[in-house]
């Protein structure tokens, strides 16, 4: 069962809930656009894996909820819409980074290839001169900017 509950990061009433296996649910806020999973521990072998792949900021951001479960800041990237990660220099200077993908165009299409594949390239890039910076708990927002949320 998938179902809205209380974050138990930021307090807004906008947290998904989704149930994996009866060991593991998923919750991704849509109030902070922070998420984790039930695995997300100290010590737990997944928590150690992810957090070795994080980006600084990244880790300077996890949050410790009341049952000892790490939240970290979302990165979205839907090829045909957009990107967003959390961007900035530590925990009191950041903000969202939402950034729009535009077609490639047959002119520009060589410098997108598609790796290990001859003579075909990506539909889609991320255009970075349309990034835009979101307030955390604009992250709805954040989501709406780059259509995979409606305006
Ligand atoms: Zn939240």
């Amino acid at each position: 069962m998938d179902n809205l509950t209380i974050c138990k990061r930021c307090g807004s009433d906008a947290c998904f809930e989704q149930e994996i296996t009866p060991q593991i649910t998923n919750y991704f806020c849509y109030g902070c656009g922070f998420q984790t999973n039930t695995l997300m521990k100290e010590s737990e072998e997944f928590f150690e894996q992810q957090k070795e792949v994080l980006p600084e900021l990244y880790k300077d951001l996890i949050f410790t909820d009341q049952d000892g479960i790490k939240w970290m800041p979302s990165m979205i990237n839907v090829p045909d819409k957009g990107m967003i990660f959390a961007n900035g220099t530590d925990i009191s200077n950041w903000k969202w980074a939402s950034v729009r993908a535009i077609k490639v165009t047959e002119e520009e299409k060589h410098k997108y290839p598609i790796p290990g594949k001859k003579d075909t390239y990506y539909e889609w890039r991320m255009d970075m001169s349309t990034m835009r910076p979101f307030e955390e708990r604009e992250f709805m927002d954040a989501l709406s900017y780059i259509g995979v949320l409606p305006e």
